[in-house]
C-alpha cells in the first residue's frame, strides 16, 4: 500500500512526561504506517527549551507563522519544584503562553463526544466549543484596599496632557477598588478568530457579555463584535448557512443548558476560565477535550487541553503499568492532518484523519477504554486496557 502523500510540512512540538510516550506510540502505530509524514520538528521538551534558553519555543512559534498548522504534545510550565528536578538555569515562562502571544490567538476548547460517556446535562448531544478571550480584564488589573475614607478616581491623562475623570467611589470607611483595561485590538483579533472558526467548522457563533450592566466596557465588545461581523463575515455566514447572535451572559448560560450542543460559545476572558472548566467536566473527562489556538490572520495549532500527566509518567519510570488516555492527542494530529489536507487540497489526508477519528471512538464505543473512562462509561462490563493496548486496539481497528 503506498502511503498519503503531504505537500507542506505540519509544525511538530514535542513536549514532556507521559504525553511524550504516547506522541511517540501515536506516530508509530497510527500515522507513519499510512501517511508520508512531512514534519518539522521542534523538541519543547524542558531539558531541550533550558538547553536553548527557550529558543526552540520562540523558533516553533515562528515556524507556526510560516507554515500554518501546528500540533503541539503537552509541556511542563516550569515551577519551583521542576527547577530543582529538572536543574534549569531559570523558571522558563509557559510555552503555551508564549506561543499565545506570538500569534495573537484566541483558544477554542470542544469536547469529544463519544457514547457510553454521557455528559451530565442530558440534551446535550453534540460538542460545545468554548472560545475564550485571552487578553486583558481581570487577568491584567490593579487593585488594592482602601484604607479608610477618601474617594477613589479613574484618571485618563492623554498623550496631549488632556485629563479625563471619574469617580468610582466617595468611601466613608474602608474597602476595596480595581482598575481593569482591554484594547480595541484584542478584541478585533478575538472577534476575527471567533468568525473564522465558525465558519471553518460550520458552526453558529454565540458571542455573551454583560453589557446590559457594564455600559461602556462590555458593550465595546459587543459593538466590535457587530462591526467586524457587519461588515466582513455576514454574507459568508449566509452563505454557509450559520447564524450570528448576541446574548446576555446569563441568557446564554440558560440557554445553554436547554441546547443541543453543536455550537461555538465565544466569552470574554474571566467568563471563558469558569465556563470552560463547568463544560468540559459536564461533558465527562478533560482527557476528552480537544484545544486549538485560531491567529486572526489564520494560523492553527492543535493540542489536547490536558498537561503531561505526571503521575502516570513517574509509575511508567518505575516500571509500572499506566493507563493514559490518549484520545485527546490523537485528535491533536487528526485535526492538524485534516487542516492541512484542507489548505494544501488533499482529500486523502482529510480522508485519513477522518478514518482515524471514527477508529478511536469506535474502539471506545466498543467498550475498549483506558481506566479513566471505564471509570465513568454507562457501558456495561468495559474493558480496561492499558496505554499501549489502547492505542493498538485502535490501530487494528483502523
Ligand atoms: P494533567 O497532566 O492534566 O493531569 C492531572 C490528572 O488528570 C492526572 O493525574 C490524571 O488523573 C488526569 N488526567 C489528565 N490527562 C489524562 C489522560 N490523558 N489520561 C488519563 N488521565 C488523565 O495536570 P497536572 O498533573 O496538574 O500537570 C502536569 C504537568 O502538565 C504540569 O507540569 C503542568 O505544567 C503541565 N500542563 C501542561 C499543559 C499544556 O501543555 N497545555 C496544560 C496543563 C498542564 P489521575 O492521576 O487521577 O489518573
Ligand atoms: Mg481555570
Amino acid at each position: 500500500m503506498s502511503k498519503i502523500e503531504m505537500k507542506t510540512p505540519l509544525v511538530e512540538m514535542d513536549g514532556d512526561e507521559m504525553t511524550r510516550i504516547i506522541w511517540q506510540i501515536i506516530k508509530d502505530e497510527l500515522i507513519c504506517p499510512y501517511v508520508d509524514l512531512k514534519t518539522e520538528y521542534f523538541d519543547l521538551g524542558l531539558k531541550h527549551r533550558d538547553e536553548t534558553d527557550d529558543q526552540v519555543t520562540i523558533d516553533s512559534a515562528g515556524a507556526t507563522k510560516r507554515l500554518g498548522v501546528a500540533v503541539k504534545c503537552a509541556t511542563i510550565t516550569p515551577n519551583a519544584q521542576r527547577v530543582e528536578e529538572y536543574h534549569l538555569h531559570q523558571m522558563w515562562k509557559s510555552p503555551n503562553g508564549t506561543i499565545r502571544s506570538m500569534l495573537d490567538g484566541t483558544i477554542f476548547r470542544a469536547p469529544i463526544v463519544v457514547k457510553g460517556i454521557e455528559p451530565v446535562v442530558k440534551c446535550w448531544r453534540r460538542p460545545i466549543t468554548i472560545a475564550r478571550h485571552g487578553y486583558g480584564d481581570v487577568y491584567k488589573n490593579v487593585e488594592y484596599r482602601v484604607p479608610g475614607a477618601g474617594k477613589v478616581e479613574l484618571v485618563y491623562t492623554g498623550a496631549d496632557g488632556t485629563e479625563i475623570r471619574e469617580l468610582v467611589h466617595e468611601f466613608d470607611g474602608p474597602g476595596i477598588a480595581q482598575g481593569v483595561h482591554n484594547l480595541d485590538a484584542s478584541i478585533s483579533s478575538f472577534a476575527h478568530s471567533c468568525f473564522r472558526y465558525a465558519l471553518d467548522t460550520k458552526q453558529d457563533l454565540w458571542f455573551s457579555t454583560k453589557d446590559t450592566i457594564s455600559k461602556k466596557y462590555d458593550h465595546r465588545f459587543k459593538d466590535i463584535f457587530a462591526e467586524i461581523y457587519e461588515a466582513e463575515y455576514a454574507q459568508a455566514f449566509e452563505a454557509a448557512g450559520i447564524e450570528y447572535f448576541y446574548t446576555l451572559i446569563d441568557d446564554a448560560v440558560a440557554r445553554v443548558m436547554k441546547a443541543r450542543g453543536g455550537f461555538i460559545w465565544a466569552v470574554k476572558n474571566y467568563d471563558g476560565d469558569v465556563m470552560s472548566d463547568m463544560i468540559s467536566s459536564a461533558f465527562g473527562s478533560l482527557a476528552m477535550m480537544t484545544s486549538v489556538l485560531v491567529s486572526p490572520t489564520g494560523v492553527y495549532e492543535y493540542e489536547a487541553a490536558h498537561g503531561t500527566v505526571q503521575r502516570h509518567y513517574y509509575k511508567h519510570l518505575k516500571g509500572q503499568e499506566t493507563s493514559t488516555n490518549s484520545v485527546a492527542t490523537i485528535f491533536a494530529w487528526t485535526g492538524a492532518l485534516r487542516k492541512r489536507g484542507e489548505l494544501d487540497d488533499l482529500p486523502d489526508l482529510v480522508a485519513f484523519a477522518e478514518r482515524l477519528e471514527k477508529a478511536t471512538v469506535g474502539t471506545i464505543e466498543a467498550g475498549e477504554m483506558t481506566g479513566d473512562l471505564a471509570r465513568i462509561t454507562t457501558l456495561e462490563n468495559p474493558k480496561v486496557l492499558n496505554t499501549e493496548a489502547f492505542v493498538d486496539a485502535i490501530a487494528s481497528r483502523l
